[in-house]
């Protein structure tokens, strides 16, 4: 009998055992840095000639991994082989599916803070942002597996005489899933894990920035029992392999979370027929934000200060939920800006190893330049730097916690999401002025609100067109079942990973309609709703 989904309790690292845990499995990967990670396809290990590194950003000689550059041709291949095993893991029964997400769950929970671990390690994130990501990642299989038992129970049709009818949701064919380096263990699994637990076969190409992790979890689904051929794990670069995967006639759909550039390439070279395809290539793709949240006159300014800056610099800023604008009534617009300032003074950034750490170093040298870019491009647009501004590269990635005060809507850095930690406060002339601003750029992922009032939470249940809109909270922090996610207009395809319509998004249903009486022998049984 499966208990209903609980979310995975967060760890207290005040607890000294849990901190002696913790560090004794940040050693322990300390050890095991810098070995080499093969593609593995259809249970083969394969090296190839080129390969790449997977580096510590705030540490950039330590090197985490070396990985494999897949060629074309094994990319192909990889396509292949997911297609050949579709057949048999496909008629696997969902209770078989779902039993090797649970198992792969308590691996997790078993290995939980060397997981983490890792993620300090290749894409630094704190002690307490790392666990967060392992948390949510058992999460979702927990609910993922949960979900799949649900979806093939008999299915609710409305009767009629003379006939027996079902409805059965079936796997679509060979997944391409292409997750993101932020959220590197939760996203990677939860994406591939309601590929699989679905019936689907899947070819796995993790992001060049956080290979290493997904190569753990590709090692836990091995060790849960999972049959070669079913997750194809292959690296290598975005263009060459992910173009591959994409068009190729035989990958079915692409399961995309990543930036609204990729996104949208991928939604259009996916919608292209290729010789040989027999069906609409379906595209789920979550993409980026320019997530606002709002202060009314009449809010409580401290919390809306922590909301703010817990949002816009856990984890650098570099969650698709961060806050990266903070939209300010003008009547209490210099009260805020203090506050802000006040936190955002107290971040500690530094070794993200070390517990005493709020926020370290940003993913690579290329975000590292584009972050200190947007810098200099609201300074140059007319804003003002409160407090933070300045960058070093030499050890590695790190940029201090950033505030830019007196943004006008419409500037660059109020419009395109930079993805660090960089945060523009703009000024509203009143709560409509600030819905308006809230509303006017591509995105729609996350907002909130801080405000006393009643009726002005209800219009912005109303009017703040997003995902996922939070009141008198922060806008990050979304927990699996609790808190479905996924974002509009250019913010994606709405998935709401982590909800009761996610997996539907990789099956597709089949009636089968049987005459009463028509046949001799066993009675057609199956499907009645009864
Ligand atoms: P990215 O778009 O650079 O890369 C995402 C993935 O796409 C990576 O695995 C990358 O290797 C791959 N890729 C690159 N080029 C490709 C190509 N031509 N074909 C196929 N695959 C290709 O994004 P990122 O830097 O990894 O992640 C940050 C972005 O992800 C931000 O925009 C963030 O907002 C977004 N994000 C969105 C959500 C969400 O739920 N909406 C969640 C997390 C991150």
């Amino acid at each position: 009998m499966t208990t209903e989904f609980r979310n995975e309790p967060l760890t207290d690292f005040t607890k000294e055992e849990n901190a002696v845990a913790m560090r004794e499995a940040i050693e322990k990967v300390k050890r095991d840095l810098g070995r080499e990670y093969p593609l593995v396809i259809g249970g083969e290990r394969i090296l190839t000639e080129d390969k790449f590194e997977s580096i510590n950003p705030a540490n950039r000689t330590q090197v985490v991994g070396r990985f494999q550059k897949a060629t074309k041709d094994l990319a192909n291949r990889a396509v292949e082989t997911a297609y050949e095993s579709f057949k048999t893991w496909s008629i696997t029964p969902a209770t078989e599916r779902a039993d090797l997400l649970f198992r792969v769950a308590g691996l997790m929970r078993q290995r939980k803070h060397e997981l983490s671990a890792w993620m300090i390690h290749e894409v630094s994130k704190g002690w307490a942002e790392a666990d967060g990501d392992t948390a949510e990642a058992i999460d979702f299989c927990e609910f993922y597996a949960r979900e799949m038992l649900r979806y093939a129970a008999p299915q609710p049709l409305t009767k009629i005489d003379g006939e027996n009818n079902s409805l059965e949701y079936i796997a679509l064919g060979v997944a391409t899933v292409i997750p993101p380096w932020n959220f590197p263990l939760a996203i990677m699994a939860g994406m591939t894990g309601a590929a699989i637990v679905t019936g689907n076969t899947v070819v796995l190409k993790p992001s060049s920035d956080a290979p290493t992790i997904a190569y753990k979890f590709f090692e836990l689904l091995e060790e849960a029992g999972l049959p070669a051929g079913v997750v194809n794990f292959t690296t290598g670069s975005g263009a060459e392999v992910g173009d591959v995967i994409v068009d190729h006639p035989h990958t079915r759909f692409i399961s995309f979370t990543g930036s609204k550039e990729i996104g949208l390439r991928i939604n259009e070279r996916a919608a292209k027929v290729q010789d040989g395809q027999l069906w609409i290539k379906r595209v789920i793709a979550e993409m980026g934000g320019k997530d606002a949240i709002i202060v009314a006159e009449d809010a409580n300014l401290d919390d809306a200060a922590m909301g703010i800056v817990q949002s816009a610099f856990g984890f650098q800023g570099e969650k698709c939920s961060a806050c990266s604008r903070a939209i300010i009534d003008a009547k209490i617009y210099d009260s805020m800006l203090e506050k802000i300032v006040e936190r955002t003074e107290k971040i500690q950034v530094g070794d993200p190893a070390d517990p005493a750490t709020n926020m370290s170093a940003v993913i690579n040298e290329k975000a590292f330049k584009t972050i200190i870019n947007y810098i200099e491009k609201g300074k140059a647009e007319g804003g003002r730097v409160l407090v933070g501004g300045g960058s070093d590269g030499e050890q590695g990635f790190f940029i201090e916690p950033t505030v830019i005060a007196d943004v006008k809507a419409g500037a660059t850095i109020e419009q395109e999401e930079i993805f660090g930690p960089v945060l523009a406060v703009i000024k509203a002339e009143d709560y409509d002025d600030a819905l308006r601003i809230a509303n006017d750029t591509q995105f729609g992922l996350t907002g909130a609100v801080y405000s006393a009032d009643e009726a002005k939470l209800e219009r912005a249940r109303r009017e703040f067109h997003v995902g996922n809109l939070y009141l008198n909270r922060k806008c990050t922090g979304a927990f699996v079942g609790v808190h479905p996610f996924g974002g509009f207009n250019m913010s994606g395809t709405d998935s709401k990973a982590g909800g009761r319509d996610y997996l539907l998004l990789f099956m597709q249903a089949k009636l089968s309609s049987t005459k009463i009486g028509a046949t001799v022998g066993k009675k057609a049984e199956a499907g009645t709703t009864a």
